[in-house]
């Protein structure tokens, strides 16, 4: 719902919160900086943070050579007689810069290290932190992203000296999470202004929600916005059950947090494009806000590890934890007796697994996203058909387990519930 009004602030507010279990691997800055960082007080400027009534976070990870693999970062940090390290290095993109402290990546002797890197050092003083340019980016405009140069910047290690992927990871997990929700909520905005324009606006003599194509368009691009909806809460519920301790949740959510980030956040963008479509010309034109979407839409799938990223994360999950596998298939069986066209999907894909060659390193990551764009639609199929509107999953069931399915949206097979699905998706405007 929020990120409905504007996606852009969404990074820092991400950010912030994903900041805190990276954090906790220094006990000593978690105690002081948590509880300004979980307050929902903004208090903006740069004064020395513990000074202040909130503060927000970033991340500062990515390099020119060093996006996706962080290892190749050159930045550096050598440590200081009084425990701080000083950093010295280019960051090709930092958003959010006028946060108050970041994480931030460099290399020490060890390896890559986490750092706590604050904008104002606590006397108070600048850090050197000089930002050398604002990208020029498609969309995103309400949120700055940056060039930063580190010169001597002080830092604190989070976490052991050579355990900085480690580390971030904690952080990076709960954006990748973040990065499902938007896409979820650009579908979801674009389909509500799609229904919304279809249900008032006449052509050929009757409302467009009324012409039969156009229904089988709204109810193809509803049916996908649940989907993404539904798997994006049900991860977040699994995120919150890992958080406090259960194992099981803990392994189901590695895989499958990989496996949606990818999926979900690679249908975005058609799906902004067709939204766009259904308010014709006028979708095309600013004022329609439907250009935004679209032109953020691309961002869910770069940024917190890009789509290949997130297949060949996938890949590793079922690699060194196997065990992940056997939960994810369990978890997608909940439903099993259900829908034929479920089970037989998730046999489909049990076939696969029994088939493949673990051996194969290039023929796995060849056909990866194949691979795992069915685990995700298997898995969104069983939450749907457990906790959807049965018209959706029966739509969903067919079209996207079953396959009955043209390659656009609007491809829908006869004989679904289009009036229900469509009517679900349409605001209720007073
Ligand atoms: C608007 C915006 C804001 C950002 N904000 C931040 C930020 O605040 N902090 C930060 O640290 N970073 C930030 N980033 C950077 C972002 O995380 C990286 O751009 C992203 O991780 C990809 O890295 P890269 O650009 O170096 O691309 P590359 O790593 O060069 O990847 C290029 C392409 O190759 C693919 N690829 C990479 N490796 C493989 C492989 N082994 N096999 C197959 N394909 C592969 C990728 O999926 C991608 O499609 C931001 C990016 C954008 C666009």
């Amino acid at each position: 719902m929020w990120s409905q009004v504007d996606a852009g602030h969404g990074c820092p507010i991400s950010m912030t919160y994903a900041a805190i279990p990276a954090l906790r691997a220094n006990p000593e800055l978690a105690a002081a900086y948590e509880p300004l960082l979980t307050t929902s007080a903004y208090d903006p400027g740069l004064r020395a943070p513990l000074t202040k009534r909130g503060l927000i976070a970033g991340m500062s990870m990515t390099e020119k050579q060093g996006g996706s693999d962080v290892r190749a970062n050159t930045t550096t940090a050598v440590a200081q007689p009084d425990g701080s390290y000083a950093i010295t290095g280019h960051k090709w993109f930092t958003s959010a810069p006028m946060s108050d402290l970041f994480l931030t990546l460099a290399q020490t002797p060890a390896g890559v290290t986490c750092f706590f890197v604050p904008r104002v050092l606590p006397d108070g003083t600048r850090n050197s932190f000089a930002l050398q340019r604002l990208k020029n980016k498609l969309g995103n405009h309400s949120n700055a992203s940056s060039e930063v140069e580190y010169d001597g910047t002080v830092g604190w290690a989070v976490g052991e000296e050579g355990q900085g992927v480690k580390t971030i990871v904690e952080m990076v997990n709960l954006t990748r999470l973040d990065c499902v929700l938007g896409s979820a909520t650009g579908m979801r905005t674009g389909v509500a202004q799609a229904a919304h324009h279809a249900a008032h606006r006449r052509a050929f003599g009757a409302t467009l929600n009324e012409q039969p194509l156009m229904g089988n368009v709204l109810a193809d691009l509803a049916v996908e916005a649940e989907a993404a909806t539904m798997a994006g809460l049900w991860l977040a519920d699994l995120t919150d059950a890992a958080t406090a301790g259960d194992e099981r949740a803990a392994l189901l959510r590695r895989l499958s947090l990989a496996v949606t980030k990818y999926h979900v956040c690679k249908r975005g963008p058609v799906h902004a494009a067709e939204a766009l479509e259904c308010l014709g010309g006028n979708g095309y034109i600013e004022d329609s806000r439907m250009p935004r979407l679209y032109r953020e839409a691309p961002l869910m799938s770069i940024w917190e590890g890009s789509g290949n990223v997130a297949a060949l994360d996938t890949l590793r999950a079922i690699g060194r934890q196997p065990e992940t596998l056997g939960v994810f298939l369990d978890e997608v069986k909940q439903a099993a007796g259900t829908d034929a066209r479920l089970d037989e999907a998730v046999a489909d894909l049990e076939k696969q697994f029994g088939a493949m060659d673990l051996s194969d390193g290039a023929g796995l990551q060849y056909g990866a996203r194949r691979l795992i764009g069915t685990m995700a639609r298997v898995l969104q199929g069983s939450l749907l058909v457990r906790y959807g509107h049965p018209a959706v999953a029966d739509a969903f069931a067919v079209s996207r387990l079953a396959g009955d399915h043209g390659d656009v949206f609007g491809t829908l097979p006869a004989g679904l519930d289009i009036r229900a699905i469509v009517e679900r998706a349409t605001p209720k405007v007073g």
